[in-house]
């Protein structure tokens, strides 16, 4: 007889394939129940979530400090995040005064509290900033925890499992992924840039998450198979399904360990041009990961990301606070960190930025910055700061006039007045970098270069702007094409006039991380090439398989032709003939290509 089997589909987060049994979490639950009190059990119920409150700082000063021996002190960073959230005071204030104006329990008043919060966060566009709730959302749970006279942990499974969870949160996921026992990850919840990702991806640990139900058609002890890689699930696969995902696992894990040896090797092309791989990243915690991966540096620290640690606009100290951090850990590699790339759809509840009727065109990035002093010239004393040991640079972007250049160049003399002023130590000859990503500073990158360091092309804004298609439209995304013949004369056109300039250029939008668009980068003469750290092995592999001069050979030539199909097949073409070891296990990369 059959076997009833339920497949599903969600968002493959980590790469591999996991087959075990269920290990199905329990839902943090906040009851609904209003208890009501008495005026005068007022004093004596904000004195029991304060305790609580304290019993739960204590805990997570416990955890931090178990993370931090197990799995690095980067790891242990987001449970100073979970101590700011607990020591804001504004949020106390606002479970303390509805007890007082509601007579009622505590209980009631974080779970108010809290779905408020979270109703909130759901209508921030951006997956980043709405996946920060569940932040909010793990301290809240402590604390609510804490005041129940008995708070029973979740007894764990020893054995080997797949965790099953409608969503984990961020405390529970350090806990529970580091134990060594976790195969795979299935949530219902969770998108690209949570932290079970994050952390699932640095720990290679397969994962599938936004699956909507899954909790729901699964139960304790079930064989799941989770494959990160392709973001499908099964549960109860047949021996059938479950040999053919046991030969997929070895093939992909064969295909991980040869990648892996590349992060070693050097960066050079085989007739002898040297390139080098950065990573872009979100948060300090990807940093060992990257350079496990091979990254030289870090190409593009995505600065806006420190906001969402924080409930109120961050400090000084805390920009400060991460950038020696990562500047210290990637010493003596460069790290780029840009300034905030905000406003329109990156709307962050604490900054109270208006809605605009076309973000993506209106006061966005250095934009916003410039309008908001205050906001940047934080920013600027905090990355000052960081760069004392002189690896840090500056980046600024959507730069679309040089008067923009100029206007940063003003702020960041008097900035570094101030600190010289106050005798605080930095490095007074930062390079400071401008993004490509409008096509008008395309245009003008030989006036502009005079003015600055270096540039990094942002492909992804600088394809959106150029060919006039909406990054995040779905019903656009054909027209998306990195290799539309119009936009490679203009790269051609950017890495040009830079590299005459006798200036550096990166390419840090997600074009590099694709292999064929990375041969091309490297025919028209590119040499930073700045992606998601999980690309870096495959792209390092694909670079190292071919000779920089032939590549070159063929752009010309591909640059005469008038379509992005008619390129692309060309350079396919041409590039299996004489190389086809460079894109060996090509149907794997094309999954992993999802992964962007
Ligand atoms: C880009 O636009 O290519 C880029 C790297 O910036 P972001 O993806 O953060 O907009
Ligand atoms: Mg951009």
């Amino acid at each position: 007889m059959a076997t009833e089997y339920i497949r599903l589909r969600g968002i493959g987060v980590s790469p591999g394939i996991a087959l075990g049994l269920v290990q199905l979490e329990e839902q943090v639950v906040f009851s609904d129940r209003k208890e009501s009190i008495t005026f005068a059990q007022i004093k004596e119920e904000i004195q029991r979530l304060q305790r609580s409150f304290e019993a739960t700082k204590q805990e997570i000063i416990e955890i931090k400090n178990q993370v931090k021996d197990k799995l690095g002190k980067e790891h242990a960073f987001i449970f100073e995040a979970h101590l700011m959230i607990l020591e804001d005071q504004s949020l106390r204030e606002e479970i303390e005064n509805l007890i007082k104006k509601e007579k009622v329990r505590a209980e009631w008043a974080i779970a108010t509290v809290h779905n408020h919060y979270m109703r909130v966060f759901e209508t921030l566009e951006d997956e980043y900033f709405r996946q920060r709730r569940f932040d909010l959302s793990d301290v809240l749970s402590k604390v609510y925890r804490h005041l129940q006279p008995y708070s029973p942990e979740t007894v764990d499974e020893e054995g080997e499992r797949i965790l099953v969870a409608h969503e984990l949160l961020p405390s529970e996921a350090a806990r529970k992924l580091n134990k060594g026992n976790i195969l795979g990850v299935a949530l219902d919840m969770g998108g690209q840039t949570s932290h079970t990702a994050i952390l699932a991806r640095s720990l290679n640990i397969p994962a599938v998450v936004g699956l909507r139900d899954i909790t729901t058609k699964v139960q304790d002890g079930d064989v799941i198979i989770v494959d990160g890689t392709d973001g499908e699930v099964i549960i109860n696969p047949p021996l059938a399904i479950r040999k053919e995902f046991l030969s997929k696992k070895r093939k992909y894990d064969d295909y991980l360990k040869e990648l892996r040896k590349t992060s070693t090797l050097v960066s050079e092309t085989l007739d002898g041009f040297r390139f080098t791989p950065l990573a872009n990243i979100e948060l300090p915690e990807e940093i060992s990961l990257a350079f496990s991966l091979g990254a030289e540096g870090i190409g593009l620290f995505r600065s806006e990301f420190i906001y969402l640690r924080s409930t109120t606009i961050p400090s000084e100290q805390d920009h400060y606070h991460i950038y020696s951090q990562i500047a210290k850990k990637a010493y003596p590699s460069p790290v780029y960190i840009r300034t905030i790339d905000i406003g329109g759809e990156k709307n962050i509840p604490q900054l109270n930025i208006e809605r605009e009727p076309n973000p993506a065109l209106g006061l966005r990035a250095i934009r916003f910055s410039l309008k908001n002093r205050k906001i940047f010239k934080t920013q600027l004393r905090a990355i000052l700061r960081a760069s004392v040991q002189k690896n840090v640079r500056l980046l600024i972007p959507m730069v679309t006039e040089i008067e923009e250049i100029e206007e940063v160049k003003w702020i960041l003399r008097e900035v570094k007045d101030e600190l010289k002023r106050e005798k605080v130590d930095f490095d007074p000859a930062i390079p400071l970098g401008i993004m490509i990503e409008v096509p008008a500073a395309a245009t003008l990158v030989d006036e502009m270069i005079k003015e600055v360091d270096y540039v990094s092309i942002g492909t992804n804004d600088l394809i959106q702007y150029y060919l006039a298609v909406d990054r995040s439209n779905e019903l656009v995304a054909y027209l998306y094409k990195p290799l539309h013949p119009s936009l490679l004369r203009l790269l051609e056109e950017i890495i040009n006039h830079v590299s005459e300039a006798g200036k550096e250029v990166t390419v840090c939008g997600e074009m590099a991380a694709d292999p064929l668009s990375a041969l091309l980068l490297l025919g028209l003469g590119l040499k930073y090439f700045s992606m998601n750290p999980i690309f870096i092995p495959k792209i390092k592999k694909v670079l190292r398989s071919v000779e920089k001069n032939y590549l070159a050979e063929l752009v010309s030539e591909a640059l005469k032709l008038r379509t992005a199909q008619a390129i692309e097949e060309f350079l396919l073409e041409k590039i299996l003939v004489k190389y086809p070891q460079a894109f060996l296990m090509r149907e794997i990369m094309d999954n992993n290509r999802r992964l962007t």
